[in-house]
Formats: C-alpha cells, structure tokens, sequence
C-alpha cells in the first residue's frame, strides 16, 4: 500500500494499513456480484465486474476499503420463466444470499467500518430485495454502522441507465471497466435482439461504447458520493 493511501483493496492490506484508512475512512465497500449468462457478447462475471469497478470509483473519491466481490446471486436468469438458458450460470439459494450478508454486515461493523457500502451488480429479484431488506433490518436497530445497500440504477436517471440485463446500459459499464472482455461481433447483424435468443432484457447492447460507460460510472460515482457524505456527518 502506499504511505497515506485514501483507499485500498481489502485482501492487500496488513493489519497496519488497515488500520491507518480507517482512522480518516472506516468505510467498507461490498461489491456483490453473480456468475450469470450474459448472452454471448458479455462475460458470466459482468455484474461482479461492474460492481467492483465502481466501488473503487467510490472508494478513490470517498476514501475507505473495497472487498473482494462476492459472486453469489439467487434468481438468476438460468431459473427465468420462459426463456431457456440453463447453462453457464451458478444459481445459490436465497437463503444463503441472505445468511451471507447478515455475516459480512455484522462482521464488517465489529471490525469497526462505520459506513457499509453494499452495491449489487446482479437485479434479479427477490434477490436484491434480500440485500435491501438485511440493510433495513440491520439499520433500525440504530448501531454504530450504517448499511447503505443499493444496485447502481437506484441513482442514475433513466435516460443513462435502467434495470437491464446485458443491454446497452450493462454492455457500456463492462466495456468501461475490461472492455477485452467483450465481443460485440458475437450479437447478430440482420435481425432485432430479443430476450428469448439472445439473453438480453433491455435496450439494443450493439450500440454500446466504453464512453457511455464512463458517462455511467461517473454520473453514478457523483451520486453515491453525495449520500456517503451525508452518511460521513452522521456516522464519523
Ligand atoms: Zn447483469
């Protein structure tokens, strides 16, 4: 780590460094990821992917620790009512989605973190409401650490990105952040993009640009940087 670092990956770090971000910033960042189909133009790991990049966006503006990914989702599109795509995903149940964070969260606030920034790549539901509902829960017995729980669509306006699965919005983010991993040239030229061939559930990924992902994350970054501060006032 360097001397004086504002941020850092967790899995880096000695104890001692540790220690030293969260003086000014014990804020953890939780970027919660699945292992999904994303058709054949993106990779199984893009919701994890995109997740982490943009909690250590954050964490480079916000100060604090990233962890690693967690790349445990339920309600993926393998178990989707009427499309077929079985293969190439990794479905866990949501009972264990939900026993996973409960652990992160109550160790991550022993250990002292004030601020739990939990960020879910994957909007599958009830999935995501497991994670929103552990932060409600976790938050109303008013202890010493916040769970600030959200998927990245919560705080970007519609015209930027919405709730979609390997759409444009998700296809920019991933050419934003590892854009070797995708081949674009794998969706077809001559015929519109559906759900039921293609996986995708959304607006046309084709016209997908690494710009608009930067144009995403940014806007994104701004945004959840507004409430940390906010959340800095009340719990530092
Ligand atoms: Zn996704």
């Amino acid at each position: 780590m360097i001397d004086n670092a504002k941020w850092a990956k967790y899995e880096t770090l000695r104890p001692t460094e540790i220690e030293s971000i969260c003086k000014k910033n014990p804020i953890a960042y939780l970027p919660w990821g699945a292992l999904e189909y994303h058709g054949s133009h993106n990779p199984i790991g893009l919701d994890g992917i995109k997740a982490y990049g943009l909690c250590c966006d954050l964490a480079k503006q916000n100060g604090g620790i990233v962890l690693p990914t967690v790349f445990q989702a339920a309600n993926l599109i393998s178990s989707y009512q009427g499309v077929d795509f079985k293969k190439h995903s990794i479905e866990f149940s949501e009972k264990l989605i939900k026993l996973t964070a409960e652990e992160y969260i109550e160790q991550l606030a022993k250990q002292d973190f004030k601020i739990i920034v939990l960020l879910s790549g994957h909007a599958g539901e009830p999935h995501l409401q497991i994670l929103r509902d552990i932060a409600d829960y976790y938050n109303k017995k008013k202890t010493a650490t916040y769970v600030y729980a959200l998927a990245e669509f919560d705080i970007i306006p519609d015209h930027l990105l919405v709730a979609n699965h390997s759409a444009i919005g998700e296809t920019s983010l991933q050419l934003y952040y590892q854009s070797d991993f995708v081949d674009l040239d794998s969706l077809p030229k001559d015929r519109d993009i559906s759900l039921e061939i293609d996986a995708v559930y959304g607006d046309d990924p084709r016209p997908a640009t690494k710009e608009l992902g930067a144009e995403i994350a940014e806007t994104f970054v701004k945004n959840a940087s507004k409430e940390i501060s906010e959340l800095k006032k009340r719990y530092l």
